[in-house]
């Protein structure tokens, strides 16, 4: 019993132009299935075989569980909240939890954004939840907020703001990527995992 690289429900070109064919591909075949493949290896052997990818990275970490843990979990959740039919803004719900807790759906995207452009290095920046309650983290590497250096809620929104995920396209310019990003935001997927948190 093993982990498995998810299969895309889009094309590698699906999100162009906001994210390039040539990144998704080597983002997803090689950076995403190398993360599989160790954290497969890490856990081989171990009590940790059967448990579920948030249970083993709720626990104490080494680091080679820590990145490749992290690193299979976070795209996971990263294909899974953009979609070529994205963009837009949520409704419902969320929608309110955002008003009320940012102001507006404006503010929360300056805010998620400022969070993403400023985390130094390599890392994610997330929106969280927790009973209904949402926030907004950063972690550095392949982190994430499920983790004991984390916030302790859980992630429902994630931007990867590894250089490997939008330099190609755009180099140094990560705010420019960021905005791109929300254009291929799936809402739906964003307030299914609201609704569960
Ligand atoms: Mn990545």
């Amino acid at each position: 019993m093993s982990f498995e690289l998810p299969k895309l429900s889009y094309s590698y070109d699906a999100l162009e132009p906001h994210i390039d064919a040539r990144t998704m591909e080597i983002h997803h075949s090689k950076h995403h299935a190398g993360y599989t493949t160790k954290l497969n290896v890490a856990i081989e052997g171990t009590s940790y075989v059967g448990q579920s990818i948030e249970t083993i990275l709720a626990s104490e970490l080494s680091p080679g569980l820590r990145n490749n843990g992290g690193g299979y979990y976070n795209h996971c959740l990263f294909w899974s909240i953009i979609s070529p039919n994205g963009g837009g803004r949520p409704s419902g719900k969320l929608a309110d939890a955002i008003n009320s807790t940012f102001g507006s759906f404006e503010e929360f995207k300056s805010v998620f954004s400022s969070a993403a452009a400023t985390q130094f290095g390599s890392g994610w920046a997330w929106l969280c939840a927790k009973n209904g309650k949402l926030s907004v983290c950063s972690t550095p590497n392949q982190d994430n907020p499920l983790m004991k250096s984390g916030c302790g809620n859980i992630p429902i929104l994630g931007i990867d703001v590894w250089e490997h995920a939008y330099y190609l396209k755009y180099q140094n310019r990560r705010p420019d990527y960021i905005e791109a990003f929300f254009n291929i935001v799936d809402w739906n997927e964003v307030s299914r995992r609201y609704s569960e948190a």
